[in-house]
């Protein structure tokens, strides 16, 4: 009996290469864009350890939980790290990037994340790429949450290594993964002697066997199943535009924004201003006396379907993330989100106003 995802033919090298082209197009990059086996912390971490080593000085920003990991990486690797720490609740500026060089200008290599999911802000990327451009550093940039969500440029950008995964708003797999890489980010890995070979966390090893060798033989066999899902994600968001399926997250970020407002009932957005607001998800402050866990439990067992989560960790008190991304970047979604809460805080006893949140929904869809 014929399987969907079973007996497949093989993933033909040309097929492969046509995939990592596809991808480097929906990053309009000219770098050279590697497809990893596996879900993003591949790329995340081997980008790190092939580049980072005893003589680095990593700038480290920290605006969300990846930011920490990044940051045991680069230790881990040698690396004199300085973090730049900034609170959930707002984004990181440019000039604030500009001061960490001044003070320390031996900095050769900036970690930053673009979006967070995890805790809703998203941070200035271009402009922050200018002035990690005027001084020379390497620019590592975790762009899974923004792909899809907002742009993501590398080239205009100037990020040396751009690491993206399909799982978030390009609604695709979470096995595999793709990172651009460009030439000087290449030559800091062929001079790192720490930097991995013969290793599954190698991006040299890719350089060497299937890049160098004009993509024409694979090193081993490909994630086949995982490989054609994120063929097939790419196209649909070729037929629908980038630009459409970006759009889609902006209007949900916002109406979501709106909708809370309006709902009152002690909620309020995580993130203090709109413009420091990822599209690809929203967090929302739990009303004091509520612990932000249990309300979205209540919510979820109302309404199975919405896209509800607790902050991680030790925000689980007080943070709501809405994770409207991918097949839940709708209008629909977001309605039944704040419908779900709304029911939820008025079980608590407190006022609510879910007529209204609608209202704003509508009114602020793009
Ligand atoms: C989701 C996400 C990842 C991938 O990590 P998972 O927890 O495995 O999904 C990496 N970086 C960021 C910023 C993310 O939002």
């Amino acid at each position: 009996m014929a399987h969907p995802f079973l007996d497949l033919a093989p993933l033909t090298a040309a097929h492969f290469a046509s995939i990592e082209d596809r991808v480097a197009r929906l990053l309009s990059t000219e770098q050279d864009v590697v497809i990893m086996q596996g879900e993003a912390l591949l790329p995340l971490e081997g980008a790190i350890r092939g580049t980072a080593g005893p003589g680095t000085t990593a700038l480290n920003v920290i605006t969300g939980p990846y930011g920490q990991t990044f940051g045991d990486w680069l230790r881990d690797c040698g690396a004199t790290v300085i973090d730049l720490a900034v609170p959930f609740h707002t984004a990181v500026t440019a000039e604030q990037i500009r001061e960490a060089f001044a003070e320390h200008p031996e900095i050769d290599f900036v970690s930053l994340v673009h979006a967070e999911a995890a805790t809703g802000n998203t941070n200035p990327v271009a402009e922050i790429g200018e002035v990690v451009r005027e001084r020379g550093a390497l620019f590592y940039l975790d762009a899974v949450a923004s792909v899809g969500a907002e742009p993501v440029l590398p080239d205009a950008w100037g990020v040396d290594l751009c690491v993206i995964g399909a799982q978030k708003a390009m609604g695709g797999p979470a096995g595999v993964s793709a990172v651009s890489v460009s030439e000087r980010a290449w030559a800091r890995m062929a001079a790192n002697p720490g930097a991995p070979r013969r290793s599954y966390l190698s991006l040299l090893d890719w350089k060497e066997r299937w890049i160098d060798g004009g993509r024409k033989v694979l090193p081993h066999a490909p994630a086949q199943l995982e490989m054609l899902a994120l063929e097939a994600c790419v196209a649909r968001i070729e037929a629908d535009g980038l630009d459409a399926v970006m759009t889609r997250h902006a209007s949900a970020a916002a109406a979501t924004r709106a909708g809370a407002v309006a709902l009152g009932g002690g909620l309020e957005p995580y993130v203090y201003e709109a413009v420091d607001a990822a599209p690809v998800a929203t967090t929302l402050r739990a009303p004091s006396a509520v612990v932000a866990s249990e309300l979205v439990a209540r919510a979820v067992a109302a309404d199975p379907g919405v896209p509800l989560a607790a902050g991680g960790g030790a925000l689980a008190k007080e943070m709501i993330r809405v994770n409207h991304y991918g097949v839940d970047a709708t209008r629909g979604a977001v309605r039944a989100s704040l419908s779900a809460l709304g029911g939820a805080l008025r079980e608590k006893g407190l006022g609510v106003d879910v007529e209204g949140a609608l209202r704003a929904v509508e009114g602020a869809w793009r």
